[in-house]
């Protein structure tokens, strides 16, 4: 036992010394714009809860209904007997949302991409990743046992020669198998880390021209773009040409689990091939009485004057970034704003710092002035591209921001 614990301990040493230790903080609060840690208040400008909905009445009401009715638990797996009827009325209630024939849920949005990709590829099949898409899909790629092949982010010209290289060398079939080599595109519509957007019309085109099958990852963008609200593809109009939907219930949503939409017959298939699906206990009855609800809630009116709130506050703190006249000097952390960003911005800001260390510097500078903004890095971004990633909500007021961009400003003239 000793000796197991002296090599993790090494291990962890080896994690501080690369400025990469993280560790847990206890927030003693509901989620919202304002958090209870260790006894103080910090604004929180860290949280997918984009529309504020993770401690909204209507969600809590509609889980508290439910726990009444269906109980705190779900009793096994879906496929077993813990198929609830609230399980069935947020899938029927998604797939309306989404414009798709079906919808599956899954505990997690990782759980959903873990089930999709391994179901869809084998060893035989091609799966083509951009190169920020989220670990669930690069975990879930590598356990498919498809050939994986990355594109630089977002460069059409790559992912069209990988395209071209996978039906020009079709690889003779590994396990045996007759059935044809299946080649899987999978990109976020809106990245994460970076809050840049896929070109998903120019994708779709490709992936149509190279008889590839498409995956899009909404996390990001689930109840904030298009008319309805439904992600980036419904704004972009490509919504019918994308074979597999993903998102999570977790984030726009206020609530928990992940889901993954299309037509009739992918769902039966991971009805039948999703092992996290499968092999899981249903989510209890109460998250998916919540997510039902977020799901309302974004289509009402409210929902759209949260969005429409969202949408200020990212011009607001967009207007009071460009006025920020910080001078990057060597060796000190510098304020980059993404040109992504500079083009198209969204709720997602973030202000790459470089050296893993400064980013962690400047995020305890940020909390002792009372804002929670952790510090991202290795190995959710590139070494060397730690940063801080801002984002906003519908629940933000224009104090808030005004205090946020005081701070920036204030820290990063100290560091010049
Ligand atoms: C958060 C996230 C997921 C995972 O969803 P969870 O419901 O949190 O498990 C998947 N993809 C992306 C891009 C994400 O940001």
């Amino acid at each position: 036992m000793l000796d197991f614990d002296t090599e993790l301990k090494q291990r962890l040493d080896s994690i501080r010394q690369q400025g990469l230790f993280r560790e847990l903080r206890r927030m003693d609060s509901p989620q919202g714009p304002r958090l209870q840690h260790n006894g103080r208040e910090l604004i929180n400008f860290s949280s997918n809860d984009y529309l504020g909905l993770a401690n909204h009445p209507a969600l809590t009401e509609a889980a508290i209904q439910s726990v009444k009715r269906f109980g705190a638990g779900s009793g096994a797996s879906r496929l077993i007997c813990g198929s609830l009827a609230p399980h069935h009325e947020l899938e029927e209630a998604l797939a309306a949302f989404k414009g798709t024939e079906a919808a599956l849920t899954f505990s997690s949005g990782y759980a959903a991409a873990l089930g999709a990709i391994p179901a869809l590829l084998g060893r035989d099949d091609v799966v083509i990743l951009d190169k920020l898409v989220h670990a669930s899909i690069v975990d879930a790629a590598r356990l498919s046992g498809a050939k994986i092949r990355i594109f630089a982010h977002n460069d059409l010209n790559e992912l069209e020669e990988i395209l071209k290289w996978s039906r020009n060398n079709p690889q003779p079939p590994i396990s045996g198998s007759q059935r044809p080599k299946n080649v899987l595109v999978v990109t976020e519509s809106v990245f994460s880390m970076d809050g840049d957007h896929a070109p998903l019309a120019e994708m779709v085109a490709l992936k149509d021209k190279y008889g590839a099958w498409l995956m899009v990852d909404e996390a990001h963008a689930t109840g904030l773009y298009g008319q309805y609200r439904r992600g980036l593809a419904e704004a972009l109009g490509v919504s019918e040409s994308i074979e597999i939907q993903m998102g999570t219930l977790g984030k726009a949503l206020g609530a928990s689990g992940g889901y993954l939409c299309g037509s009739r017959t992918l769902i039966d298939f991971l009805v039948n091939r999703a092992r996290s699906f499968i092999f899981s206990t249903a989510p209890v009855p109460a998250a998916a009485a919540a997510a039902q609800a977020a799901l309302q809630l974004v289509q009402s009116r409210e929902g759209a004057t949260r969005c429409e709130q969202l949408w200020q506050q990212v011009q607001v703190v967009g207007d009071d970034f460009r006025k920020l006249k910080l001078s990057p000097q060597e060796s000190l952390p510098r304020l980059t704003s993404s040109p992504a960003n500079a083009t198209k911005p969204g709720a997602i800001i973030p202000v790459i710092i470089g050296q893993e260390a400064a980013a962690v510097t400047v995020a305890t500078e940020l909390r002792a002035r009372g804002f929670l903004i952790p510090a991202i890095r290795y190995p959710t971004v590139a070494r060397g591209s730690a940063r801080l990633r801002i984002t906003l909500t519908a629940a933000h007021n224009a104090t808030e921001i005004a205090q946020l961009t005081a701070a920036l400003a204030d820290i990063f003239s100290h560091q010049s």
